[in-house]
């Protein structure tokens, strides 16, 4: 067994001796992608903090903001700012000095850069020259929203932030090609009542949402529902503040453009409503979602494995 298999081999924890990464050579030359916590301090990783010591440069979306994490965790490297506005002629900077070997690290104000902010294109720029480029894992709104949001995680698609005005926002849910896995979107506290009704009018009340709002903060919270409930919910309170994230359950759209949910459930309702054996059903469900009979049995099992 190698190092670090210790608290899997049965041996007791030795506070005396605490388990601490292995000691790691100097930080190789190229692009560090760090991700930084969204809430929680704790969820810092040793390895960020050692990538964002040792690196020449730390390239931030706010250096104030991200100013207050370094001094927290009394780290010294010099900042540069790296944000919406400049990135594309900062990242022109930042591989030349790449390509001469420095070692630099990219932060978004919160979470991993990249995802819905700033870091994609320098790590496009730094490939293109040939320059290594470094996944430093972490904190995520988006995956920490679906593993604990009870939706399937087999499949999903992340969406980013829905368009901010009615029209185009509508619009864009109308078009959504669901493909029977969880959909992500990034909100806004002042949108989501919007973003809910609309939700509620393309693909009506019943339709299965989670909200995330808060995640790994003090006030932390799961709102699990039919989307006119999560919305009454959220509209009876005195205001909707804090950060969140928006999860549409699984659902796929039928061959005649039709959203549609659950087979089970469909099913269900077929052989409650018209006393349809449950074959029967299913192969009425399968034809009006365009798909062979054993697809659609397939599609069942999943979802029966997802709600187990
Ligand atoms: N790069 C970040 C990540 O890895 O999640 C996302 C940055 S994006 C500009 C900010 C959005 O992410 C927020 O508007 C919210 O939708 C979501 N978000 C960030 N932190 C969150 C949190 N603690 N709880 C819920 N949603 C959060």
């Amino acid at each position: 067994m190698g190092e670090g298999s210790r608290l899997d081999s049965g041996e007791a924890f030795d506070a005396e001796e605490p388990i601490l990464p292995r000691k790691a050579g100097p930080l190789a030359p190229g692009l560090y992608l760090v991700a930084t916590p969204i809430g929680n301090l704790e969820d810092m990783t040793l390895r960020a903090l050692r990538v964002l010591r040792e690196a020449d440069r730390i390239a931030c979306e706010d250096t104030r903001q991200t100013q207050k994490l370094l001094n927290h965790f009394g780290i010294k490297t010099p900042t540069v700012s790296y944000h919406m506005h400049n990135e594309g002629s900062r990242a022109g900077e930042l591989v030349e000095e790449l390509k001469a070997g420095a070692r630099i690290a990219v932060v978004s104000d919160a979470g991993t850069p990249g995802i819905a902010d700033p870091g994609s294109q320098i790590a496009v720029a730094a490939i293109a020259a040939g320059v290594a480029v470094f996944p430093v894992p972490g904190a995520n709104a988006a995956i920490s929203a679906l593993i604990a949001s009870g939706l399937g995680t087999e499949r999903f698609t992340f969406r980013g932030f829905l368009p901010s005005k009615a029209g185009a926002r509508k619009s864009a849910l109308e078009a959504l090609a669901r493909d029977g896995g969880t959909e992500i979107f990034y909100e806004t506290p002042h949108r989501i009542l919007e973003a809910l009704a609309d939700v509620e009018a393309v693909f009506g009340g019943a339709e299965r949402v989670v909200l995330a709002r808060e995640l790994t903060k003090l006030h932390e919270e799961f709102l699990r529902g039919a989307v006119a409930e999560v919305r009454g919910q959220l509209a009876g309170r005195a205001s909707v503040r804090g950060e969140m994230v928006l999860l549409l359950a699984p659902a796929a759209v039928s061959a005649s453009g039709k959203t549609v949910g659950s087979i089970a459930d469909e099913i269900a309702a077929l052989v409650r409503a018209e006393g349809l054996s449950e074959m029967a059903a299913l192969k009425r469900v399968a034809k009006e979602r365009g798909l062979g009979k054993s697809e659609a049995y397939r599609e069942l099992q999943r979802e029966q494995g997802r709600r187990r």
